[in-house]
């Protein structure tokens, strides 16, 4: 949205090498509150190409630099920007929750994250990176290092607009990389304040760089910049195959996590109530709008019953409202157009013959009016085929589905292109090994929804959801460097 109307409401500006610049376009962008279409939250700058280029321009001569920096000495910066966004966790999660409609809780509990990513990656900094590998000759030397790539591209999504970022710029500045970020336009305001906090913490000028705009201007700019040499996204399919290619055609470093379509399983012998606590939490939390959210629920025929009702008392317990409310469990969908798309799901579930057992349609108590409110969805009678049990929604929407066995529920279960994550609940450890052993999903665990993470963790999907490699813990060493193998005969 274009600037019209609204005088009084702030506007951000790009951070381009250590210095708060607006875009050579003049043009801004307005954030919406989903919560209340009529509020604008900010408005930050729609970007050039020319932006673009300046800012990689000033990570590419930054890196000469910062590279030569000891990883200790790196990490030194991650603590201090740590410490400033403790400092400022209310205010950044208050940001969150206005632009894109998380409760404030979950908002405060993902800016918490943030904050110990930061140190984990700190740490990781004093950690080894290398091998000695005995060379046959024994008056020789040979030994593995890592070097950084350079000038790291990062793209990122609206849901986790401080936790996503953080957990691809950390890694990348720690190994040594400099960043150019281009945060999801509906989140660019909670980008900003994440980038103040670099700013303020003294970070070299250069190394840290943020440019908003539309994806299509500095997004593709970014898969396609000759002085970018790795490029990390995450977001949805359609978007990460374009950037993967973008990426591939100049020969440039990338990785991709995209969407899920995460099946939860619940077996016969299944702690029924633990199961309804993951479905829900799984499903539901954060509207929806979570890459490992729980989207089909295959459940064993005879506790299908059970299942369902204790499922559906819980359902009909959810307060939806705005996120700043302490009584709210679930926010909006994060903008009108991601409301329209759960709405349009909704449908053609009804259109393909799956049961509505709730919602259906959007919330309409008193003071969502001016909200992208949606009720949380259950579906029953719902087959392989129909489209909500196969494309990514990306809303509260649950699809129950009722089979007979553990082996013809793992088949459904990996009926789809997608291989995000997985769980299953059940007591019986054969059906736990079946389940660990055939599920295809880069994540899955057992009595345990499927939207959990641990930060020290790989994070990644098989099939369509992720191009293979991993995120997070050591394994994203793996991506922000190259390996050298060194041979030294003195
Ligand atoms: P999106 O693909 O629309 O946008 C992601 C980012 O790409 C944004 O910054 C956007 O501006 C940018 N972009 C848009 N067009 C572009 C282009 N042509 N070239 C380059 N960049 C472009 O995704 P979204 O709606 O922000 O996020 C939701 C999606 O993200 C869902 O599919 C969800 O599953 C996925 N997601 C995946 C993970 C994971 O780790 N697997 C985590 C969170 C979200």
């Amino acid at each position: 949205m274009q600037k019209t109307i609204e005088k009084n409401v702030k506007t951000y500006m790009n951070y381009i090498n250590g210095k708060w610049v607006a875009s050579t376009t003049n043009e801004e962008i307005g954030s919406i509150n989903p919560a209340n279409k009529n509020e604008i939250v900010g408005y930050v700058q729609s970007s050039s190409k020319e932006d673009l280029d300046a800012a990689v321009s000033g990570a590419k001569q930054a890196q000469k630099t910062w590279r030569k920096l000891s990883g200790a000495q790196r990490g030194d910066y991650l603590y201090k920007v740590a410490s400033i966004m403790e400092t400022r966790l209310e205010e950044i999660a208050e940001t969150m929750t206005k632009e894109m409609g998380k409760t404030f809780q979950e908002a405060k509990g993902e800016t918490a994250r943030g904050v110990a990513i930061l140190r984990y990656y700190a740490g990781e900094g004093m950690r080894k990176i290398g091998d000695v590998i005995p060379a046959t000759d024994n008056e020789a030397l040979m030994f593995t290092t890592r070097v950084p790539l350079g000038v790291v591209g990062v793209i990122s999504p609206w849901n986790f607009p401080v936790a996503i970022p953080i957990w691809k710029m950390a890694p990348a500045l720690i190994y040594g990389n400099t960043v150019v970020l281009k945060p999801a336009t509906e989140t660019a305001v909670t980008a900003v304040k994440v980038i103040e906090c670099f700013d303020k913490a003294g970070i070299p000028d250069g190394v840290v760089n943020m440019v908003t705009g539309q994806g299509s201007i500095i997004g593709q700019g970014i898969a396609e910049h000759p002085d970018i040499n790795g490029i990390t996204f995450t977001g949805s399919n359609t978007v990460g195959k374009m950037v993967g290619q973008g990426a591939l055609a100049r020969g440039a470093k990338y990785q991709l996590e995209m969407g899920g379509k995460n099946p939860v399983i619940v077996a016969n012998d299944a702690d029924l109530d633990l199961a309804v606590e993951g479905t829900i939490s799984g499903g539901l939390r954060s509207t929806g709008q979570k890459c490992t959210a729980t989207s089909r629920v295959i459940v064993q025929s005879n506790v299908y019953d059970e299942f369902k009702e204790k499922l559906l008392e819980k359902v009909s317990e959810i307060k939806v409202g705005y996120g700043m409310e302490e009584e709210t469990w679930m926010g909006p969908c994060s903008s009108e157009s991601q409301l329209n798309t759960v709405l349009s799901y909704i449908q053609k579930g009804k259109d393909e013959g799956a049961t509505l057992l709730y919602g259906g349609e959007r919330q309409s108590e008193e003071g969502t009016e001016h909200g992208f409110y949606v009720k949380p969805t259950v579906f029953e009678d719902i087959n392989s085929e129909m489209t909500i049990a196969q494309e990514e929604i990306f809303g509260p929407v649950l699809a129950l589905i009722k089979v007979d066995t553990i082996e013809e529920a793992l088949e459904l279960a990996n009926d789809v292109e997608f291989g995000l994550s997985a769980s299953i609940y059940t007591k019986n450890i054969s059906s736990m090994f079946s389940f660990i052993n055939e599920m295809e999903a880069g994540l899955v665990r057992v009595n345990a929804e499927t939207a959990g993470v641990e930060l020290q963790a790989p994070f990644g999907g098989m099939k369509q959801s992720s191009s293979h490699s991993r995120e997070q813990g050591q394994a994203a060493i793996e991506f922000f460097t190259s390996i050298k193998t060194v041979f030294v005969k003195p």
